[in-house]
């Protein structure tokens, strides 16, 4: 197997971002499905190329009485059979130095693994070419891909079988069929917080603007209360697409983020206001003054509005696969798995 990539180590989307796991809170039906099989990969390839699990669970926390109401639902359906619903005065079962006071409520998943995406990339890639002989070819561009040619600036690549994974490049390969599908591209604020003592029990932390985001929570009855209260108090957030991930790295700094800015080609600039947006839901959450920003940095990915993937078929031996929603660390594994049997003989059909 040959790895084509125009960078000289992975630069995109995968490493920047929070390299968290999600299940809760991912669409219900297929997207809910396929992250439950990518953690399990996860967790099965973190063991084998020795990729360190930093944190294990979700706490999504309800700030406000709708946002409890929504978690109260999501616990009725299948995807909260292994949740807990948390009392206020538990939370503190999960750690300290959260304003559990000021809470209504908090869910506790179980499901999510959370490593360090910069580190654990790189780490996978040298785990297959060291161990399962594929071969990386960086700093190679790929020009067009018809099976059984693949055309780089290195030179033809004979290849039984081709999957173009173009990340939120929609130009360089086969353009006329990406085209079809609309997509643009979404530009997030990432930072990291200095090392503060932080309780290594927690596990990653959401609240309430998450549950008007992740269609798990937002497409349940009660999500439409929480978003009329939110536009009401959190406009700005909104309009910036912010919501609040907060998870732990190895030194204890804390990545967290985010906002949604979407345009075909997103400029490159981060005002400081969206990032104050996101450091006042953190404030909310978190007892005491945020820690300085330390780093910054900005990620782009693919982005549709009525689809979180796609696989499309040009030819039997050619397949293009996007993931067009800031979901590709949590499914891709599980659908890459449906790609490869689709290729070799088992049809599959791809729910978008
Ligand atoms: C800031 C941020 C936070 C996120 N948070 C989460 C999260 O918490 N959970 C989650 O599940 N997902 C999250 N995501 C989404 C997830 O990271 C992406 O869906 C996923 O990484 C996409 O992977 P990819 O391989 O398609 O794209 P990329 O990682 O961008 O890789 C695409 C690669 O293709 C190469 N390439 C493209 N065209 C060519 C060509 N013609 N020739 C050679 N090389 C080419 C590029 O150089 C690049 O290396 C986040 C994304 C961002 C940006």
């Amino acid at each position: 197997m040959v790895v084509v990539d125009r960078d000289l180590q992975a630069n995109g989307a995968s490493i920047r971002n929070f390299g968290f796991i999600t299940i809760t809170g991912q669409q219900a039906g297929d997207c809910w499905r396929r992250a439950r099989r990518s953690r399990d990969v996860w967790a099965e390839v973190a063991e084998a190329a020795r990729i360190p699990v930093l944190q294990r669970g979700l706490l999504m926390i309800a700030r406000r009485s709708e946002a409890r109401v929504v978690l109260e639902e999501f616990l009725a359906t299948d995807m909260g059979a292994e949740c807990r619903f948390v009392d206020p005065s538990d939370i503190e079962t999960y750690g300290t130095g959260l304003r559990a006071d000021s809470f209504a409520a908090a869910l506790y998943s179980p499901h999510e693994i959370r490593v360090e995406s910069r580190e654990a990339i790189p780490r996978l890639a040298a785990y297959l070419a060291e161990r399962h002989d594929v071969t990386f070819l960086r700093e190679t561009v790929a020009h067009s891909a018809e099976p059984p040619r693949l055309e780089t600036s290195r030179g033809i690549v004979e290849a039984e079988a081709i999957v173009v994974c173009p990340g939120d490049d929609f130009h360089t390969l086969r353009a006329d069929r990406i085209a079809a599908y609309g997509l643009t591209r979404c530009k997030i604020h990432m930072m990291r917080l200095a090392p503060r003592r932080f309780d290594e029990r927690l596990p990653v932390i959401m609240s309430d603007l998450g549950m008007i985001r992740y269609l798990g929570y937002s497409e349940l009855p009660a999500a439409r209360a929480l978003g009329r209260r939110l536009e009401s108090e959190q406009r700005q957030h909104i309009a910036n697409g912010v919501h609040l991930i907060v998870a732990r790295s190895a030194n204890n700094s804390l990545v967290v983020g985010d906002s949604h800015h979407y345009a075909a080609t997103p400029d490159p600039f981060a005002p400081t206001a969206v990032d104050d947006l996101i450091l006042d839901e953190y404030v909310h959450v978190f007892a005491g003054d945020a820690p300085p920003i330390v780093e910054r940095w900005t990620g782009t990915y693919a982005s549709a509005k009525d689809r979180l993937m796609l696989v499309d078929k040009p030819s039997d031996a050619l397949r293009i696969v996007l993931i067009t929603s800031g979901t590709g660390a949590s499914i891709s594994f599980a659908l890459a798995e449906e790609v490869v049997a689709d290729l070799f003989g088992q049809p599959q059909r791809f729910p978008a």
